[in-house]
């Protein structure tokens, strides 16, 4: 049998890039898996499709994750089609660069509300429903620790509260036999990375691997942290950024 086989996954932000590639290998390791995603309605069909087996198929929702009422219904939207709900994957985020004499409040409260707030009341439903065994994993980023370049104060600040906040949740759910930990990547060739565009070369010049990251390599280590070997594991931000930091 698959590692993750009978377990059933709830990733926010599945639709591209790093989520995305977080449902096909929680699928591919035998999760049942439901996704959210706000906009792009087009590719959460076509990753669906992609995934559809004769015993069923991944669930795509509808949720904007800066709602915190939408994210309570996804959870809920999962565990009644699906019956229950082990893993939870915090995978929406979003970047809107602005050097500090730029920033808008609108910018700062919709970058807070959906990479932190989002986090941790989807964390909060899920939990009702798991037990142990349960993993709420996030995926922060390496700009938690090295921001690298300007213009992008206040999503490093965001990065920085999933560290902060995996250590409390860790406390609040060990007692429960969940883990919970914080997935930080390094620049990773997405749509928010773009490997062509211009900045590319000067990224890749501050990584020790000398290229950028691939959603797969990331979703390589959600599956891990998903998984029962990960078990002792909680708590922790675990880079992943082909030498960034180094
Ligand atoms: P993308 O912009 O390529 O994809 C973002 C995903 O999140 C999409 O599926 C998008 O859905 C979804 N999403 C965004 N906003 C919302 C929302 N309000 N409600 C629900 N879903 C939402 O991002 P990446 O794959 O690059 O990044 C994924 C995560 O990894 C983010 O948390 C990011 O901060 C982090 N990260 C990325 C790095 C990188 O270099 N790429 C490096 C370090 C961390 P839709 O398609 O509908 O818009």
């Amino acid at each position: 049998t698959r590692s993750l086989s009978g377990k059933v996954a709830l990733v926010a932000g599945g639709s591209r890039g790093i989520g995305a590639a977080i449902v096909r290998r929680l699928h591919a390791d035998g999760a049942i898996v439901a996704f959210t995603y706000v906009s792009s309605d087009a590719k959460a069909a076509e990753l669906v499709k992609s995934l559809a087996t004769p015993e069923g198929q991944p669930l795509a929702i509808k949720a904007d994750s800066a709602d915190p009422e939408a994210i309570r219904q996804a959870v809920e939207k999962t565990v009644e089609k699906f019956g229950r709900l082990d893993i939870l994957v915090n995978n929406a985020g979003i970047l809107i660069h602005g050097m500090v004499d730029d920033v808008s409040v609108a910018d700062f409260d919709r970058m807070v509300a959906i990479n932190v707030r989002a986090v941790f009341f989807a964390a909060q439903v899920a939990v009702k429903f798991m037990g142990d065994g349960g993993r709420v994993i996030t995926i922060g980023s390496v700009v938690a620790d090295r921001t690298g370049f300007p213009g992008s104060s206040i999503y490093s600040m965001t990065k920085s509260a999933i560290a902060g906040l995996t250590r409390g949740l860790a406390r609040d759910l060990g007692p429960r036999g969940i883990t919970v930990n914080n997935v930080q990547p390094g620049p990773t060739a997405t749509d928010m990375t773009p490997a062509d565009a211009s900045v590319a070369d000067k990224v890749r010049s501050l990584i020790a691997l000398g290229r950028l990251g691939e959603d797969r390599e990331i979703a390589g280590l959600v599956a891990y942290l998903a998984g029962p070997e990960s078990s002792f594991i909680t708590g922790s931000s675990l880079t992943i950024d082909g030498g960034y930091l180094a």
